[in-house]
């Protein structure tokens, strides 16, 4: 058996319906109702892996009904953190020991190489539970000194309580660890979650709530509802038993997602896009910078949030720099993500496909220089060349859209007072990459791009006790560390007037 038919058969033998209360929706049921089922493509063979049944209002019902059981009458809202703490640790133990099986999973229904999910989406995911078990016992308040009230002596203190039910919707280029950002950070603050994994990649969230039932998180806490967005979605933004809605998707989703919360005044963590500048100084390490740049551009296919796919390069290096570049891109090997030495997936869909091959038409047109790429390789699947953009402004189409593929754009830049503002001169602020190995300028710079996170000398280094998001375009509020902690709580200041 080969590692792709071993990842196969586990994608067949996955539940295919929505995990609830504790149990599995039993399938029979669903049919029963005529309930409609969508079909998980595999975007390196494009045949179906899976056919998912779609969660609809009945089982959200359920599942907000079980959260609110678990929170309001069960164990789970009388468990102290420390106990939390405990099954957050056994639930990354579970993870841990079975990575092997999300990455296949993942790299099947995303299409990505690998050793990608495992250098990055299952150590970081194992990474965010083990470190939300540490803060699950550490959700402190304050005391807060006041002159008192109507001449008598007051204590006041603030406590941190969990936000209730969080509804958390994903995006389907890492679905494993950006549910583990949120599912792990709700409940350590002792929420409950209900998870509405994408529909073209919702295979390890459903091995998740297995792992949750195996971890011995009581009835409730963690339900897995499959569904499209615009069905079970929708649905989840606008219920009224959600209590905060924790997203990570596209800006126009997004822009959705916020309107339905805002109509039942629940809060959102918004987590969208970006167009992430990655400035290449003249006194950079131009090989160290070349291979952080490939690897911000082409690492997952380019469908990452923080892909520095807006590449700012002095003029005085500019030629040599674009020519080393161009020959990582041409080291790039596509192809299916089983097979050793492929360092480049797929696509996700058609749409995506025909998204991305669409910007590329749009560079040619505006007149940017196509340094390499822009086709498809002579293969089945939904694969695009890595590609790369030269001779390039910043009001270009390609300059100013995020593509989420394999597309980098690069434009000249003479001082680094225009640097800063070509990188700021865009709707979205994620992320930002600087490179030079001069700190005054890296400092310095670091506060003047505007971008959530700013790394210098290595593209997007991600660690759970980082906060992460963005703003503008790039969306609102943080995940990780301690502020992602933060966003599932309400803070209850108490006075008692002594
Ligand atoms: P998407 O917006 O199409 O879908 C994201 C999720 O929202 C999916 O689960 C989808 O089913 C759901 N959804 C769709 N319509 C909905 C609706 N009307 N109501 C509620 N939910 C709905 O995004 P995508 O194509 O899956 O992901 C790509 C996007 O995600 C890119 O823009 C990318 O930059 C962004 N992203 C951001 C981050 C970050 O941390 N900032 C991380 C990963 C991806």
């Amino acid at each position: 058996m080969t590692q792709r038919t071993v990842a196969e058969d586990l994608a067949r033998s996955l539940p295919t319906t929505s995990f609830v209360a504790g149990k599995w929706e039993p399938l029979s049921t669903s049919k029963a109702f005529d309930v409609e089922t969508f079909d998980v493509i595999d975007p390196v063979t494009e045949q179906v892996l899976t056919t998912v049944t779609e969660a609809d209002e009945t089982v959200l019902d359920r599942a907000v009904t079980a959260a609110h059981d678990a929170l309001d009458s069960g164990e789970w809202g009388r468990m102290d953190g420390a106990a939390r703490g405990e099954l957050l640790h056994a639930f990354a133990d579970l993870l841990q020991q079975r990575s092997e099986d999300f990455a296949d999973l993942e790299s099947l229904e995303v299409g990505k190489p690998g050793i990608e999910p495992r250098v990055i989406d299952l150590p970081q995911a194992v990474a965010t539970f083990r470190h939300y078990a540490g803060w699950a016992d550490k959700l402190t308040g304050q005391s807060i000194p006041t002159p008192g009230y109507m001449g008598r002596p007051t204590l006041s203190y603030t406590v941190r309580e969990p936000i209730g039910v969080v509804a958390a919707i994903t995006p389907w280029n890492s679905p494993t660890m950006i549910a583990s950002w949120k599912i792990a950070p709700a409940l350590a603050a002792g929420c409950a979650v209900i998870l509405k994994p994408p529909e073209d990649a919702p295979l390890t969230s459903l091995l998740l709530a297995e792992l949750a039932d195996q971890a011995g998180l009581p009835a409730g806490v963690l339900s897995v509802l499959p569904g499209r967005g615009a069905a079970t979605g929708r649905l989840l933004t606008e219920h009224p038993g959600i209590d905060k809605i924790s997203f990570t998707g596209s800006p126009e989703t997004g822009h959705l997602v916020a309107t339905a919360a805002l109509r039942g005044f629940r809060p959102t963590t918004l987590e969208l896009g970006g167009k992430s500048p990655q400035i290449v100084f003249a006194d950079a390490d131009l090989d160290a910078a070349a291979d952080g740049v490939a690897l911000g551009v082409f690492a997952n296919q380019g469908q990452v949030c923080a892909a520095g796919s807006r590449i700012l390069v002095a003029r005085s290096i500019h030629d040599e720099f674009v020519d080393r570049l161009a020959a990582r891109a041409a080291a790039v090997v596509p192809g299916d993500p089983f097979e050793p030495g492929t360092t480049m997936g797929a696509l996700i869909n058609a749409r995506q496909l025909d998204r991305v091959l669409g910007y590329v038409e749009a560079g040619k047109a505006e007149g940017a220089r196509l340094v390499t790429g822009g086709g498809r390789p002579d293969r089945s699947g939904f694969f695009v060349q890595p590609t790369l953009f030269a001779d390039a402004s910043n009001t270009m189409t390609i300059a100013r859209e995020e593509i989420f593929g394999p597309v980098g754009t690069i434009i000249a830049f003479d001082t680094d007072d225009e640097a800063v503002a070509l990188a700021n001169d865009s709707a979205y602020a994620l992320a930002a990459t600087l490179w030079t190995p001069d700190v005054s300028r890296a400092h310095t710079l670091a506060r003047r791009v505007r971008a959530g996170a700013v790394a210098v000398n290595g593209w997007s280094p991600l660690d759970p006790r980082l906060p992460w998001g963005g703003s503008g375009r790039s969306g609102q509020g943080r995940e990780l560390g301690l502020a992602g902690l933060e966003a599932n709580t309400h803070l209850k200041t108490i006075t008692v007037v002594l």
